[in-house]
Formats: structure tokens, sequence, C-alpha cells
């Protein structure tokens, strides 16, 4: 599989990544989300199945298995 952006001679190659999620409330952060990477650009895709797992895990959890302090940009 190429990669999508025009005259990049990235494929992308199955990997782990770790994929963070913006919605209202917490920050969200989910670890070894299996997903594709560009090889040259780095842009990441995740798996259609890991997109539902996601989905469902937002839906079930309450609680992540760890808590991560952000920092602060200033
Ligand atoms: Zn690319």
């Amino acid at each position: 599989m190429n990669c999508s952006i025009e005259g990049c001679p990235g494929e992308f190659e199955a990997a782990t990544i770790m994929h963070t999620v913006l919605r209202k409330g917490p920050f969200i952060v989910i670890d070894h989300v299996p997903a594709y990477i560009r090889s040259l650009c780095g842009d990441a895709l995740l798996k259609s199945d890991a997109v539902r797992k996601i989905e469902s895990l937002l839906l079930e959890k309450d609680q992540p298995a760890t808590t991560v302090p952000p920092f602060e940009f200033t």
C-alpha cells in the first residue's frame, strides 16, 4: 500500500503506535494501537478494527490503566 500524499514514495508499514484521542474532557492516550506508519513521512493510519476497539474502549472503560500528568507548555 502506497502513501496517499502525492509524490511521496513512502509505503505503509504495520506497527503499533501511541494514539491520542482529543475530545471533550480528559485528554486520552492509548498505547500499542495497531496501525500503518508511512515509512518516509511518518504519518499514521489506524487499522479499521483498531478504530472500532478504541470506540468500544471509550464507551466501556471509565478509568485508564494509568494516568499521565500533562506538561504545561509555558
Ligand atoms: Zn508519505
